[in-house]
């Protein structure tokens, strides 16, 4: 902070020429980036509702093209009548799926979550960081909740190698 003194005499200072023009021309940059933020907002949403769309008709196709027993007539079903069991498991999303191929394209795009691989090539990297009390690895996406946890139960062999190697058992 300039002190009072300080601040009268800047203040009574009069600003280079200059710099009125380069404000001018910063906001006029500023306001610029902000329209195409805009856009680029608008496209986003745009694209979110033709995912939702090709979404529904993949998990609708996925479920049509299987052999349908001795049923002479097709039904068309509804997407009400499609089985859906993968849930999203982020907090405050409420998207179920009829495939994990649907589920996982929404975690990629809607939640940052990166691809199925990269999510469970983390979980052993940070496992691993964990064993070996090493400071978590850093990420650019967004793990699931629990994640760590459910993938310890699904890939308990994996972490018995981990105990094996580390001969020590831990729990997180
Ligand atoms: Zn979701």
């Amino acid at each position: 902070m300039l002190r009072q003194k300080e601040q009268i005499e800047f203040l009574s200072k009069k600003p280079p020429t200059c710099i009125k023009s380069t404000i001018e021309t910063l906001m006029m940059n500023f306001q610029q980036i902000s329209r195409n933020i805009d856009h680029l907002d608008q496209d986003l949403n745009q694209l979110s509702k033709r995912l939702d769309y090709l979404e529904e008709s993949m998990t609708e196709h996925c479920i049509l093209i299987q052999p349908q027993k001795q049923e002479t007539k097709k039904k068309r079903r509804t997407a009400n009548l499609i089985k859906r069991d993968f849930q999203c498991p982020y907090e405050k999303c409420d998207k179920i799926y009829g495939t994990d191929i649907s589920l996982n394209l929404h975690i990629r795009l809607k939640h940052n979550g990166g691809s199925k691989i990269e999510r469970e090539e983390l979980a052993k990297k940070i496992l691993d960081a964990k064993f070996q009390d090493e400071i978590e690895p850093e990420h650019s996406f967004n793990l699931p909740p629990n994640f760590i946890e459910d993938f310890q139960i699904h890939h308990q062999e994996y972490i018995h190698n981990l105990e094996k190697t580390y001969n020590k058992r831990i729990l997180l």
